[in-house]
């Protein structure tokens, strides 16, 4: 009797006045979505950075003693929604490498036959054959872009000859405020959209009072000099958690930049999009962070 409904932004998104969060209530609010939901209750809320980027972003999957298992989750093409299957079968593969090891005696060691197996799946050409699309649409928009993909994919038949790359990290996509579209959200409706406080608060998420922050800033003047006049702090927004917020100092000193560390989820988006590259994630102390039921 449960629905589970998410949305994924890509953090190549350029306009700093954005928030996933928001972005992400405003779709609750689509028929389509409605219709699921109206009449619910909210019971639960996370939000994560995944990583998304298809073929050309897979790294090196096996190290001595582990492998990096469950490729391409959430990448979406015309036809499908590819993720599931993917990972279903590097999976498998994984499972075939290590039993294949195992019978051989070993342990403990790099199992390098994982790639080659890859390799030689069908696991490889799909991701392969479907290699451009999302840098068409980050490169080129999502009119131009998904029109070369969907000349790619259904006119060529996925044979163009070269590889389209993401070349522009998410941390530096970013326009100035001044030069963005402002966006205005609906306040929420405390039946099918929230605040992120709220959200928090069902997602279980706790750290000991005591612990240290695990929000580092290398330079802490940062948010007020830079990133406040040029993009208007987009951590206030991209945070899922509302963990930065620019608020007045209680001396009367003026603004100052707040980080509530207790709040965060451990998405990450901190440590991706800031666009000075200040925030370092860090390790919080064991047993600390959101506490996901039924997942
Ligand atoms: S502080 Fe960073 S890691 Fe924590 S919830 Fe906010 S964006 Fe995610």
């Amino acid at each position: 009797g449960q629905v589970y409904v998410g949305l994924i932004t890509d953090l190549s998104y350029s306009n700093p006045h954005l928030s996933p969060f928001d972005e992400f209530q405003r779709l609750k609010l689509h028929p389509e979505f409605k219709q699921y939901l109206e009449g619910g209750k909210r019971v639960s809320y996370g939000a994560r950075a995944i990583t998304k980027g298809g073929f050309n972003s897979l790294p090196k999957m096996s190290f001595p003693g582990g492998l990096l298992l469950g490729c391409d989750a959430g990448t979406l093409n015309f036809s499908k929604i590819k993720g599931s299957h993917t990972a279903m079968k590097s999976g498998l593969l994984g499972a075939e490498a290590v039993f294949e090891a195992l019978k051989e005696g070993k342990s403990g060691e790099e199992i390098t036959s994982f790639a080659d197996r890859f390799k030689d799946s069908w696991l490889y050409k799909e991701l392969y054959d479907e290699r451009n699309f999302g840098p068409a649409m980050h490169k080129f928009g999502n009119v131009v872009g998904g029109g070369i993909a969907f000349f790619e994919q259904n006119i060529l038949h996925r044979s163009l000859p070269f590889t389209l790359h993401d070349t522009i990290p998410d941390y530096a996509t970013l326009k100035p405020a001044s030069e963005a579209k402002k966006i205005d959200y609906p306040k929420p409706d405390n039946t099918l959209t929230f605040d992120k406080l709220s959200s928090v608060f069902i997602s279980n998420t706790n750290h000991e009072e005591d612990q240290p922050v695990h929000l580092k800033l290398t330079d802490p003047d940062i948010p007020l000099k830079d990133n406040l006049p040029k993009y208007n702090e987009p951590a206030q927004r991209y945070c899922p958690a509302g963990v930065y917020e620019v608020v007045e100092a209680e001396d009367g000193s003026g603004k100052k930049f707040q980080i509530n560390a207790q709040n965060c989820v451990h998405c990450k988006t901190c440590d991706i999009k800031d666009p000075a590259q200040n925030i370092n994630w860090v390790t919080p102390e064991g047993g600390g962070g959101p506490n996901y039921p039924n997942m």
